[in-house]
């Protein structure tokens, strides 16, 4: 099997299920309703164990979370908490010890390293806290990389600029495209890696500590991007330990231990957790 086939065949998950029912007719697909349309990932009883024997640190035990299409989701927790680790799982760039993890309804915890980086590389946008650009590629040779290093899209020159024109003009940047990264800003640099992580139109945008480098003028600017993304029906998971930031998020998921120890859909219970009188650690 070429490289090509099997990521083809990594690939082939069930975005979109045709349903037949006892009849033979098809069901309508509605997304509100069907669980394999509406639910983008879903984690059961994650776990990731670094190391062994006497110096096994166990980063994530049992992590249960699902996360739906559409959803803006935040992830807080102490340092050490485990947040980088799932977030690393999340984004097929490392696996789980044990426990499944189900992407766009195909378990990707079973899959080889290859098939991994297939699946990352169609369905994943990744933003570092480090921008993780080439220096010596302007805004918009990075943002046209992930695209001519696609095996399988043959996508022409022509076409991978067109597309990268859009992402960087939808994170604001269509008079900074021919700059250097040296040439940017921290919160510009930033957005030409999120414009990036959105030109091969993943499931999934993942964001560990985004604005971890930035101060509070630019992180507002970072996530005003973001949400801007997020209200055009973008998914986002995003790690940060500043509540600010979280409260972007319509949801928050937050860690301690390597397990989830809170789940809540407004941030606003978040500060009481904080303050010690949360209800749910
Ligand atoms: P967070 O992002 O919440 O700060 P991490 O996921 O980075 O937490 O780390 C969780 C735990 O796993 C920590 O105790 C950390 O020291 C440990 N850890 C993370 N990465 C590795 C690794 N590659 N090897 C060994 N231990 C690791
Ligand atoms: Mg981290």
């Amino acid at each position: 099997m070429t490289e090509m086939e099997a990521c083809s065949r990594a690939l082939e998950l069930k975005t979109v299920p045709s349903r037949v029912d006892s009849g033979g007719t098809s069901l309508p697909l509605d997304p509100g309703a069907d669980p394999e349309l509406r639910d983008l990932l879903r984690t059961e009883q994650l776990a990731k164990v670094y190391g062994m024997g006497d110096v096994a640190v166990r980063a994530l035990r049992g992590v249960d979370i699902l996360v739906r299409r559409g959803e803006f989701v935040a992830v807080m927790g102490p340092s050490g908490s485990g947040k980088s680790t799932l977030m690393n799982i999340l984004g097929c760039l490392d696996r789980p010890t044990s426990g499944a993890y189900v992407l766009d309804g195909e378990d990707v915890s079973l899959l080889s390293k290859d098939h991994l980086a297939c699946v990352r590389n169609k369905k994943i946008g990744f933003v570092f806290q480090a921008y993780n650009l080439l220096p010596r590629l302007p805004a918009l040779g990075n943002v046209m990389l992930p695209l001519l290093y696609d095996g399988d899209r043959k996508m022409s020159d022509a076409m991978a600029r067109e597309r990268a024109v859009v992402a960087l003009e939808s994170v604001g940047l269509a008079d900074r495209m021919a700059h250097l990264p040296n040439e940017l800003s921290g919160g510009q640099q930033q957005r030409v890696a999120i414009a990036r992580a959105l030109v091969n139109d993943p499931s999934i945008i993942l964001a560990d500590e985004p604005t971890g480098n930035l101060d509070t003028r630019t992180s507002a600017e970072i996530m005003a991007a973001l949400q801007k993304l997020h209200e055009e029906g973008a998914t986002i998971v995003m790690v940060t330990h500043a509540l600010e930031i979280a409260e972007y998020a319509d949801r928050v998921i937050y860690l301690i231990d390597g397990r989830v120890v809170s789940d809540q859909v407004h941030a606003s219970g978040i500060v009481e957790l904080h303050n010690g009188s949360g209800g749910a650690v």
